[in-house]
């Protein structure tokens, strides 16, 4: 089946009533057979629902379908995309383990890796994702991932997913993309070489700005087997009576771990609702996805040639660095978050956004009505002065979202609302 096709059916098996749109099941617990199914289910000898904070009937049908979208042999779907983060790393590392990092990615992403993460002994080494060498530069024998945004928020730069990958395999280490600026539908990473997807479903997948989620999507292509780095898939777990992960699961050793070990734990699974509404808003996935990257390019073009406007960060403009490699990762568009810089500075991009009248200012993206925010002042107000600058974000950076209303009456209201500050 093709993309518009899978995302409307896949994960949607029917029940028995019929019921034509996948059901919303809001239950905690379901019952056993008897004692002895109960037993087979817990020590995995058998595969069923146990306790919604394991699986539960609609985030199989969202899993399913987010597997399905972007080419994996399995996902999870959890409370949302930093959660999604936090267990894909406490599934592969050890404290003293390191990950290496793109530099330019979601500000609150930084602060999670660089602070609270490095309490808990998982270190992270940023580098520009521009200069892929710099990823095998800092690798040394502690590296158990790369991790890369496929479009960085918010400057929509661009990373050549191929070569990161290339590097991966060669240091053997697990490849993991943050999805969620593009989407399945504009860019699936496994296809360039991912071996781990991420998304915070809570933007483009949802797509209405309701409900928070996150999702990790496997493409079952890393070899754990006999690897001493990575001990918890090769030495026996007593919870499951000695289970050997890698031994028993092979390609699917990653994600079946991440349920019955890191997310039994852990406990952030996806509310049953929240993954109903998710699935939902990705019935409309490819239309939004496209309506998004056309407005959003006008909006650029737009901007670039408005008097008041120094920079405009979108990789679909023929000035952007990232035009080639947006070209080749992202044929159908380059989705609608990015930045541009205002001559005037902090003061003038405050007046702008001030000004805006139809565009609100939301720290939130993704959502179907067109927003702005400034990230010095919010997103990515945890970082440094210098983390900013050297990131490619100034004081006069005001970060778009650009939604699906006619772009004429976007673009009025910017017009009107940069008046004020020319
Ligand atoms: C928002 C965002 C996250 C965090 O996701 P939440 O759903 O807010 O937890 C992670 N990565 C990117 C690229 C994001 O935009």
């Amino acid at each position: 089946m093709k993309f518009e096709t899978k995302q409307i059916h896949a994960g949607h098996g029917g029940d028995h009533t019929r019921s034509v749109q996948t059901p919303v099941h809001l239950t905690t617990g379901y019952s056993f057979d008897d004692t002895e199914h109960a037993r087979r289910l817990f020590s995995l000898e058998e595969t069923g629902y146990i306790y919604t904070r394991l699986n539960n009937p609609t985030n199989a049908a969202l899993e399913e379908r987010l597997a399905a979208l972007d080419g994996g042999i399995g996902a999870l779907a959890a409370t949302g995309g930093h959660a999604a983060m936090v267990m894909t790393f406490m599934n592969l590392c050890s404290a003293g383990d390191e990950i290496v990092s793109a530099s330019g990615i979601y500000g609150g992403a930084i602060n999670l890796m660089d602070k609270t993460l490095k309490q808990f002994g998982i270190n992270f080494k940023f580098v520009d994702a521009g200069d892929p060498g710099a990823f095998e530069r800092a690798t040394t024998e502690k590296t158990r991932a790369y991790f890369v945004e496929s479009i960085g928020n918010p400057l929509a730069d661009v990373p050549d997913l191929e070569a990161i990958s290339k590097i991966a395999k060669k240091q053997n280490v697990v490849f993991i993309v943050d999805n969620t600026m593009a989407s399945p539908y504009l860019l699936r990473p496994i296809e360039h070489g991912a071996d781990l997807v991420i998304y915070s479903t809570t933007k483009y997948m949802v797509g209405n700005g309701t409900v928070m989620g996150g999702a990790i999507v496997d493409a079952g292509s890393f070899d754990y087997l006999g690897d001493p780095r990575f001990p918890a898939y090769n030495t026996p777990d007593p919870s499951y009576k000695g289970l050997v992960y890698a031994e028993a699961l092979g390609k699917a050793a990653f994600i079946t771990k991440l349920r019955t070990h890191i997310l039994r734990d852990i406990g952030a699974c996806q509310s049953p609702f929240n993954a109903w509404i998710t699935l939902l808003g990705m019935e409309t996935l490819s239309l939004r996805m496209e309506r998004h990257s056309s407005n959003a390019l006008a909006v650029a073009e737009f901007l670039e040639a408005h008097p008041a406007i120094e920079r405009v960060n979108y990789p679909k403009l023929k000035s952007s660095p990232y035009y080639g490699l947006a070209e080749k990762y992202l044929p159908l568009g380059a989705g609608s978050t990015f930045t541009a810089d205002l001559k005037g500075g902090r003061e003038a991009a405050a007046k702008f956004c001030d000004g805006l009248r139809l565009l609100k200012i939301v720290a939130n993206l993704g959502d179907l009505r067109s927003m702005v925010n400034c990230p010095a002042l919010t997103t990515h107000s945890q970082l440094s002065d210098g983390q900013l600058l050297g990131m490619g974000i100034v004081p006069g950076s005001v970060r778009f979202s650009i939604g699906l209303e006619n772009i004429e009456d976007i673009i009025e209201d910017l017009e009107q609302a940069l008046k004020g500050v020319v």
